[in-house]
C-alpha cells in the first residue's frame, strides 16, 4: 500500500477534473476565449478552441492513466509495469506518478 502514491494521485486527478471543467466552461462563449485567468498555478495558458477540444481529449488520457494507476495502487502493484512487471524508476514515478508502464513500455 502506497499511501503517498495515493494522495499524489488523487491531488493530480482533482486538478485534471476541475481543467477540464474549466475547458468546457466557455464553448458557450463564442467571442474572445481566454483561458489564461480560469486555470491557476502556473498553468496559465492561452488557448483557442481547436486547441481546447485537443487538450480537453489529452486530459481524460491522463485521467484514464491516473485512473488505471488508483487501482494499481488498491491492487498493491503500483510502480510496477503492467506490461513486464519490472520496478519503474523512481525517477519515471516523480516525473509521471500516474505512470504505469516501465520506460520501454510506456
Ligand atoms: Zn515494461
Amino acid at each position: 500500500m502506497d499511501d503517498h502514491a495515493r494522495t499524489e494521485l488523487e491531488a493530480k486527478r482533482a486538478e485534471v477534473v476541475a481543467q477540464m471543467e474549466q475547458l468546457s466552461a466557455p464553448i458557450q462563449d463564442q467571442g474572445s476565449i481566454s483561458f489564461g485567468k480560469r486555470v491557476g498555478d502556473g498553468t496559465a495558458m492561452a488557448v483557442d478552441r481547436l486547441t481546447a477540444v485537443g487538450a480537453h481529449d489529452n486530459l481524460q488520457g491522463l485521467l484514464d492513466e491516473i485512473g488505471t494507476a488508483l487501482e494499481a495502487v488498491e491492487d498493491g502493484s503500483y510502480g510496477r509495469c503492467r506490461v513486464c512487471g519490472e520496478a519503474i524508476p523512481e525517477g519515471r514515478l516523480e516525473a509521471r506518478p500516474w505512470a504505469t508502464t516501465c520506460v520501454r513500455h510506456g
